[in-house]
C-alpha cells in the first residue's frame, strides 16, 4: 500500500526523523491560511506541493515555491486540480520552503532476496535513483541491515562518510537508523528520503546553521502486513486505489491486473501462476492474476467474475480451480450465479479437479459450459476463444 508525502511524514517523524513541519490543504483557502501561519512564523517562502501517489511531482509542475500569501493562493489554485500522470490533485502540502545547500537521498528497502533490509546512500539526491544507477552505479553505497540487531552505529557510519556527510555525522546515522526502524515499526517495503537535504536555517540567536532533514518521504507498507498495524488503515487513499483493487480487496480476492486478453480465475497463488504460464504458452495473454483463496464460496467467486468482467480487454475467462477445502460444486454454482447476471458475455472454459469435481461437472454440463478436463486442454481453448494466440 502506498501512502501520501504527509503521511509518510507523520511515521517518519513517530520514529524521531527530522522532518521540517507541514499543513495539508484541500481548497485555495485552507492553503493560504497555511501559507500565512508559515510567513507569519519568519518563513521567507512556502512550498507547495501535490499529494500524489506518482513519483516526479517537481518534473510534473506539481511542487512550486511562493513568497507571499496570494502567491501561495494563486499556486495552489493551479497545482489543486492539475492532472499528473493520470492522477487529479486533490490536497497540497504547505510548508516553509527549505534554502537546500544539497539533495542527497537515502532509502531503505526490503532485499527479498536477501531476506534482509538493504538501506542505500548517495550523495546525488533530487534525481531519480534508478538514472543515478543505470549512470553511475559506484555513486550508491549500499549495506544491509541485521536482521535481529538492525542497523549497525558502524554501517550507518559508513553510509553516512560514503555519502560525503561527514559534517551532519550524528544527524546522518541517526537518519540511517532511523530509516530502518522505521521499515521494521511498520513492516514497510520501502522508505525513501529523496532528497535528504543539506539545508541553511536560522539558530535562536539568528545565527545560520545547516542542518540535515527529510524534505519528502516515500513509504510503501507490505500488505500481507497490514493486519498487525490496524491504525494504518486509515492512511489508505481511497481517491487513488484503483476500484478494480479495491473490489477484490473488499471481497478477500489477491487480484494483478495484467494487460492481455485472458481473464484467471483460479484458487491458490502457484496455480495461478501455473495457469498464466500455460496461457502463455499456448500463444495467449493473461488479463489478470487472481486468486480466490482457498474455502471461496459461491459469493466470492461471482465477485471475481464481476472483477475479471469489468475489464473490457476481457474476451475470455479460464476458470482453473483445484479443489481442496474449496468445493467444486460451490465454485460451479458460483460462476452459474455469477453468468446469470452478467452485463457481458465471454466464452468461459472451466476446469475443475478435486473435491466435489464430479458435482461441479454435472451442474456445468446442465448449464451448457465449457469444460476441460486437463489444464493444457482448457488453455488452448481459452485461447482459441479469444481469438487464437496472438503473434
Ligand atoms: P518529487 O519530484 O515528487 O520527488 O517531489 P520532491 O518533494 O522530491 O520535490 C522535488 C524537488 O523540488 C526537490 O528535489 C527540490 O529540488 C525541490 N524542493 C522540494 N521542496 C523544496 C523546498 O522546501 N525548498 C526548495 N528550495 N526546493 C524544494
Ligand atoms: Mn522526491
Amino acid at each position: 500500500m502506498k501512502i501520501q508525502e504527509a503521511d509518510a511524514k507523520s511515521l517518519l517523524v513517530a520514529q524521531g526523523l527530522p522532518v521540517p513541519g507541514w499543513e495539508v490543504a484541500h481548497n485555495v483557502e485552507e492553503a493560504r491560511l497555511a501559507a500565512e501561519r508559515f510567513f507569519a512564523a519568519g518563513a521567507q517562502q512556502v512550498v507547495i506541493k501535490a499529494q500524489v501517489l506518482v513519483g516526479g511531482r517537481g518534473k510534473a509542475g506539481g511542487v512550486k515555491l511562493a513568497s507571499s500569501p496570494d502567491a501561495a493562493e494563486r499556486v495552489a489554485s493551479t497545482i489543486l486540480g492539475m492532472d499528473i500522470k493520470g492522477i487529479t490533485v486533490r490536497k497540497i502540502l504547505v510548508a516553509a520552503a527549505a534554502d537546500i545547500v544539497k539533495e542527497l537521498y537515502m532509502s531503505a528497502v526490503l532485499d527479498r532476496a536477501d531476506g534482509r533490509i538493504l538501506l542505500m546512500g548517495s550523495a546525488e539526491g533530487g534525481v531519480e535513483i534508478e538514472q543515478v544507477a543505470a549512470a553511475n552505479p559506484d555513486a550508491i553505497v549500499r549495506v544491509h541491515a541485521d536482521p535481529l540487531l538492525g542497523l549497525l552505529d558502524f554501517q550507518a557510519r559508513q553510509v553516512v562518510f560514503a555519502m560525503g556527510l561527514g559534517a551532519h555525522l550524528k544527524a546522518g546515522v541517526a537518519i540511517a537508523k532511523g530509516l530502518v526502524a522505521t521499515m521494521r515499526a511498520y513492516d514497510a517495503d520501502l522508505v525513501e528520503i529523496n532528497p535528504l537535504a543539506i539545508v541553511r536555517e536560522l539558530d535562536a540567536a539568528g545565527a545560520p546553521v545547516k542542518r540535515l532533514v527529510c524534505l519528502d518521504a516515500k513509504v510503501t507498507l507490505d500488505d500481507s502486513a497490514l493486519p498487525r498495524h490496524p491504525e494504518l488503515e486509515a492512511l489508505r487513499d481511497p481517491d487513488e486505489e484503483d476500484p478494480a483493487d479495491r473490489k477484490a480487496r473488499e471481497a478477500g480476492l489477491t487480484f494483478i491486473k495484467l494487460d492481455g486478453t485472458i481473464g484467471c480465475m483460479v484458487n491458490g497463488a502457484g496455480l495461478a501462476m501455473t495457469t498464466m504460464d500455460l496461457v502463455k504458452r499456448a500463444g495467449g495473454e493473461p488479463a489478470n492474476f487472481l486468486d480466490i483463496g482457498g474455502g471461496a464460496r459461491a459469493d466470492r467467486v461471482a465477485a471475481a467474475m464481476r472483477i475479471i468482467l469489468a475489464d473490457p480487454k476481457v474476451d475470455a475467462i479460464l476458470v482453473n480451480i483445484f479443489g481442496g477445502i474449496t468445493r467444486g460444486d460451490e465454485v460451479a454454482r458460483g460462476l452459474i450465479e455469477a453468468r446469470a447476471v452478467q452485463e457481458r458475455d465471454v466464452p468461459m472454459i472451466v476446469r475443475i479437479v478435486g473435491t466435489n469435481a464430479e458435482e461441479a461437472a454435472a451442474l456445468l454440463e446442465e448449464a451448457h459450459f465449457t469444460t476441460a478436463a486437463s489444464l493444457d486442454e482448457a488453455a488452448e481453448k481459452a485461447v482459441k476463444a479469444s481469438g487464437g494466440a496472438a503473434a
